[in-house]
């Protein structure tokens, strides 16, 4: 495969989406430093001051292959990040769609739906909207006659150890077996009929994700959710797509923190996006050597690094504050590094 055919596959589409100023930016006035000019720009706007004191903006643009501005709907996202995804794993592929961004840039609303409200709806994030399209294709009459069954799993990494959101967060073990296919020993894997049934898991394992957590944000914004839909076909595996909330990838704020475990927290976080990154970049290079067991994230993610047929999508959400910026060079790397030669 040459770069070309790569970029022509789209094998990684990396996406930022940028989400409204809440109340409190909005009240407070902040500057605005992220504008998104057209469908696939950024432009950074970072304030500097010269030697003799006066300020200024200067711009940066950075190009991605979608960009989504505040006033893009989850809808509008999916369309063209997992949607196309979807069509993967009728055809016997493996797909994998992240989020990633600082805590309370939006990952959670993008992938599992809108929380903010009393009434929470997980029908328009990215879970909901891919297992509709789902059943939508199952229903088509080339896929009709494979007589496909859909599953689904729901489990959480925090601190480098899984845990079901099936299964009333059920410490799970991780084995490799000789083959080097790699089993999530006891993961709950539920048969699911039709979307109602998918939006009942995904509530279910919502509300274990955040039960018994002291602040809103403390344990589910440093940990990764992993949601799959998996199809099989007379009990083997035909094709898997897995959604995953990443852990928020705030770093400064890890490594000055005092609190010990928060410090251990975030350096194993820190581990599991750069060896996050590292795969991913194997797989654009479709390189034969991914290090898959530098996190137990890339370990329980390794079928769906390798392959002729796997594909994958990033979203970066972001803050309009100085400290995200950060993150889009993260994905600026994947870009360049994940696709060229
Ligand atoms: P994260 O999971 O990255 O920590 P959340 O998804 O929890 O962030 O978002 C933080 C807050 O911002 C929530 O109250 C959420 O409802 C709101 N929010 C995030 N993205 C959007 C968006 N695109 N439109 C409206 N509200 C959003
Ligand atoms: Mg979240």
């Amino acid at each position: 495969l040459t770069t070309a055919d790569l970029i022509e596959e789209h094998r990684i589409c990396v996406c930022v989406r940028k989400r409204p100023l809440n109340k409190k930016e909005l009240s407070m006035k902040d500057l605005d430093v992220i504008t998104i000019p057209s469908k696939d720009v950024v432009m950074v706007h970072e304030p500097k001051q010269k030697v003799d004191l006066t300020r200024y903006l200067e711009n940066q643009t950075f190009r991605f292959d979608y960009a989504f501005d505040d006033s893009t709907t989850n809808e509008m996202v999916y369309r063209f990040t997992a949607r196309p995804l979807v069509e993967t794993i009728f055809e016997r592929g493996m797909a994998t769609c992240f989020a990633y961004g600082q805590t309370g840039s939006g990952k959670t609303h993008t992938m599992g739906g809108d929380f903010s409200g009393k009434n929470q709806d997980c029908s328009k994030g990215i879970y909901a909207l891919a297992a509709r399209d789902v059943f939508l294709m199952l229903k088509k009459p080339s896929y009709k006659k494979l007589d496909l069954q859909v599953y689904a799993t729901f489990f959480e990494i925090y601190s480098g150890k899984v845990f079901d959101l099936l299964n009333r967060k059920a410490k799970l073990r991780v084995l490799e077996d000789g083959k080097q296919q790699v089993q999530v020993v006891g993961l709950q894997e539920k048969e699911v009929k039709c979307t109602e049934d998918v939006l009942k898991l995904i509530e279910v394992g919502n509300s274990c994700r955040t039960s018994g957590q002291t602040s809103a944000n403390a344990h589910s914004s440093r940990s990764h959710a992993v949601f799959q839909i998996i199809l099989r076909r007379k009990g083997k595996m035909h094709g898997k797509f897995s959604l995953i909330d990443l852990a928020g990838n705030e770093r400064g704020a890890d490594t000055s923190s005092a609190d010990r475990q928060t410090r251990l927290e975030g350096a194993e976080i820190n581990k599991s996006l750069l060896a996050l990154k590292e795969c991913i970049r194997a797989l654009g290079r479709n390189k034969p050597h991914t290090p898959f067991r530098a996190s137990k994230l890339t370990q329980v993610l390794r079928d769906s690094f390798i392959g002729e047929n796997s594909r994958t999508c990033m979203i970066n959400t972001c803050e309009i504050n100085l400290n995200d910026i950060f993150s889009f060079f993260f994905s600026r790397l994947v870009k360049e590094f994940g696709i060229s030669p």
